[in-house]
């Protein structure tokens, strides 16, 4: 690959000498999708996510050694690339990364590889430009609430609805559109926006996609009863107006799609916990310290960054990638007696 980037001028990279395996679990799926947490930090507190503390430990690793391992997974067939975080944007280099990824071709598929990143939008607005310029496919901003007061009391960062409002904007005027909105729901803060968030939808040309919140966060304050759960949601979307199911785009799609009788606005519902999908998974992840999660529920992650830094070739990589993946969990056990919270939070293991 004729490369003139920065990440790889400095990380030369060896090139099988034959094609690897497309990535297939023990259970028959394949595995098509990587999310790349890119830095645990993050300059929102929200409350489903993360403490209000600011005393963390932070982990990121050299953009050259994620771009390595980006690489790596290419060649055993991942199509799709999310960048996530903790926040992406707080990364510097973050540009030369996209770019990098713009130039990975698959093996598998005649298609680009397909480049997506979730933010929290907040420092997005003089960014969207750039991030487009470089090669991102598609964007993804979490916005919990319509109402500002609301929206304040999640992040617990004040000004950030108007930064958000600005990122949103800016998304789609550098043709990063349609622009998809994540929600969690959280009973008791935000689950009387939903009637507002259709309306923003069929307003504002957007993709509002509500998500049931998951025991994923740091102050382990989930309980079943917080979830808000698919039906519901449904039934008070139908209230505004009849909805309409609209097919999956892809068979491993997370989120159950409808618009409205008018044909206005797109609603997507993501149910991990009332109507789980595990079965059409699809995903793998990657921490921003180079650890390998086969499920968002993982007890364990695999370290690739220790094999690496200890003179790994690609090749032993895809090995090892191809072993952990094997062994990917048949399911989360959300709601179950044997339910074990993960070893990890979101915020952590890049959403
Ligand atoms: N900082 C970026 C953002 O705010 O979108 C990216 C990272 S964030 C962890 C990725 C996504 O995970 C966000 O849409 C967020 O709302 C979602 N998320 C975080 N904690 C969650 C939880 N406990 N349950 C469901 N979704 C969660």
């Amino acid at each position: 690959m004729g490369h003139a980037s920065p990440i790889l001028d400095a990380a030369p990279l060896t090139l099988p000498a034959t094609g690897g395996e497309r990535l297939r679990d023990g259970h028959g799926r394949l595995i098509t999708d990587l999310r790349l947490s890119v830095t645990d930090r993050c300059n929102y507190r929200c409350v489903y996510c993360r403490t209000g503390n600011d005393g963390a430990q932070f982990s990121e690793l050299p953009l050259e050694e994620y771009a390595r391992l980006l690489r790596v997974f290419v060649l055993l067939g991942i199509e799709k690339i999310r960048l996530t975080g903790g926040e992406p944007l707080l990364r510097a280099g973050l540009l030369d990364l996209i770019r990098e990824v713009a130039t990975l071709k698959s093996k598998f598929t005649p298609q680009p590889i397909d480049i997506a990143l979730t933010t929290n939008g907040h420092l997005l607005a003089p960014m969207a430009q750039g991030l487009k310029d470089a090669g991102l496919s598609r964007i993804t901003i979490s916005m919990d609430a319509v109402d500002p007061e609301t929206f304040t009391r999640i992040t617990r960062v004040p000004g950030s609805f108007e930064r958000v409002q600005a990122g949103i904007r800016a998304a789609q005027a550098a043709g990063l559109g349609p622009v998809k909105i994540n929600c969690v729901l959280l009973r008791g803060f935000n689950d009387g926006q939903i009637e507002a968030f259709a309306e923003f939808s069929r307003r504002e040309s957007v993709i509002v996609r509500f998500i049931e919140f998951m025991p994923l966060e740091e102050d382990r304050t989930w309980t079943p009863e917080t979830v808000v759960p698919l039906a519901e949601i449904v039934a008070r979307l139908n209230r505004v107006r009849p909805l309409v199911a609209l097919p999956a785009n892809h068979p491993s799609e997370t989120a159950r799609r409808f618009t409205f009788d008018d044909g206005v606005g797109e609603i997507g519902i993501i149910a991990p916990v009332s109507q789980p999908f595990c079965g059409h998974c699809s995903r793998v992840r990657l921490t921003s310290d180079g650890k390998i999660r086969t499920c968002l529920f993982s007890q364990f992650d695999h370290d690739l960054i220790g094999p690496m830094r200890r003179g790994a070739s690609d090749a032993e990589l895809r090995k090892r990638i191809q072993g952990i993946i094997e062994k990917k969990e048949a399911r989360h056990h959300i709601g179950e007696p044997d339910f074990l919270k993960p070893s990890r939070s979101m915020v952590h293991i890049g959403g």
